[in-house]
Order: C-alpha cells, then structure tokens, then sequence
C-alpha cells in the first residue's frame, strides 16, 4: 500500500484577469509530495512559483483543478478546518522575512501562537526560545529585527515557521536577500531541519544551485512543468 502523499495537486489551473486579457499562471501542473520529503520548485521569474505556493499554502484557491492536502479535497474544507489548517500545519518561510520590526526575537517567533485555534487536534507548539535556539540564535533573543544581520532575521522567520511544529514548511526564494555565505547557511539550516524529521519542505527558486539542495527538483516554465 502505498502512502497518501501529503501534498496532491491534479490539473491546477489559476488564471488572472488583467484589463480585458487574461493571464494563465498556472496551466495544469501535477504533483505529488510525500510526507517528509524535501522539494524544490525550480523556475525563472514569472512561471508561476509563487502562485504555486500560495495555493499549496491555501492562500489562493486555483481556477480549475484538485488539490488533496493529507488525502482531503481543500476546496471541501470547512472555513475553520481551513484556518487550522493554515495556522497550524504550514509554515511560511518568505524572501524579505516579514518580521515585525518593533518585536524582539523572542516575540516574533511567539506571534504565531496567538492565531492557534483551541482545538484538541492541533499540532503541540515548541518553546520559541528551544527554536531559537535550535536555529542558532540563542544568545540574539532580545534583538529586535533591526539588530539583526539579514541572515539572523531569517533564522528567526524559520524559527518563527517552526514553532507550530509544522507538517508542511514552505520556502519561497529564502536566500534570495542574503550573500552566498549567509544563504549557504540557511541552507544548511533547512537541511538538518529536514534531516530531523522536522517537517515536509518545499523550496522555491531561480536558482539552480539551490534548488539542487532538495532530494527532488522540478522545473516550472511558462506555469507548467518543463519537459
Ligand atoms: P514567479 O513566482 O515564478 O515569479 P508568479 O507566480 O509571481 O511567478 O507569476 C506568474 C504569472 O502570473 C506572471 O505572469 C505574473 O505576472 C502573473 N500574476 C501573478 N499574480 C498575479 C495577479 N494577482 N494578477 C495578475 N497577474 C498575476
């Protein structure tokens, strides 16, 4: 018997409309990604990674097509199962870090515990400082984010992603505002959190070199899969 795979998207389709035309982002992408696997979303600007990730994220609804996250239909889930489900079991890791500027460490990485439901089903949060430690910023808890290096902050972004202790962490281009060595290490970073069980990743980039750290790289041209 084979795994229900985490992720399943079946002919996803999202078009815009933009003035009297039409933009197809997406024009019917399959893929399957197993619990625990690490893959990365390989694409130039514009071929529809991030429209990807939201609806993976359940952000966006697609246009047309089947999504089945743990083997449901998203599009039949209920608005708090939805919630839940965003909140609880998928983790966001973006590019430009998204870290209230006013707030420590320490309370970045706590916010996202205030969106939990009170749900019995919910996944058992981490101690934000045990994350922040865990990412290596054990002695940077009281730092705001303008006391941060750009590598620092992000580490707090993936703390912050972390602390729910999610199934699904998505990566979309989070080297992309470091230097080469700060991003290396935030590879590194995803790489033994992957290593410990920590979560399923998705990884979106431009960057081949990148992308070539996941276990499995598939390309995205012009929203569909590159031959
Ligand atoms: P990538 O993340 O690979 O750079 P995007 O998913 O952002 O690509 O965009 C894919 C295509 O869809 C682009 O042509 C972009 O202009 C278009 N697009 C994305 N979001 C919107 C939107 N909200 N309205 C109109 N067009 C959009």
């Amino acid at each position: 018997m084979t795994a229900t795979p985490l992720v399943a998207l079946r002919g996803i389709e999202r078009s815009f409309g933009v003035g009297t035309g039409r933009v197809d982002a997406l024009r019917g992408i399959d893929l399957e990604v197993a619990e625990g696997e690490y893959v990365a979303i390989l694409g130039p600007s514009g071929s529809g990674k991030s429209t990807l990730m939201q609806i993976i994220g359940c952000l966006d609804v697609p246009t047309a097509g089947s999504y089945r996250y743990g083997g449901k239909e998203v599009h039949d889930l209920s608005d708090r199962e939805l919630t839940r489900l965003r909140n609880e079991e998928i983790g966001f890791v973006f590019q430009s870090f998204h870290l209230l500027k006013d707030r420590n460490a320490i309370e970045n990485v706590r916010l996202p515990l205030d969106y939990r439901s009170s749900d019995t089903d919910g996944r058992t949060p981490l101690d934000p400082r045990t994350v922040l430690e865990r990412v290596g910023l054990g002695a940077r808890l009281t730092h705001r984010p303008g006391q941060l290096s750009g590598g620092e902050q992000q580490r707090v972004a993936i703390a912050r992603a972390l602390v729910r202790s999610p199934r699904l962490m998505i990566c979309d281009e989070p080297t992309g505002n470091l230097d080469t060595e700060r991003g290396l290490e935030i590879l590194e970073l995803l790489d033994s959190i992957h290593r410990d069980g920590g979560a399923t990743i998705l990884l979106v980039t431009h960057d081949k070199a990148v992308a070539d750290r996941a276990q499995r790289v598939v390309t995205l041209v012009d929203g569909q899969w590159a031959q």
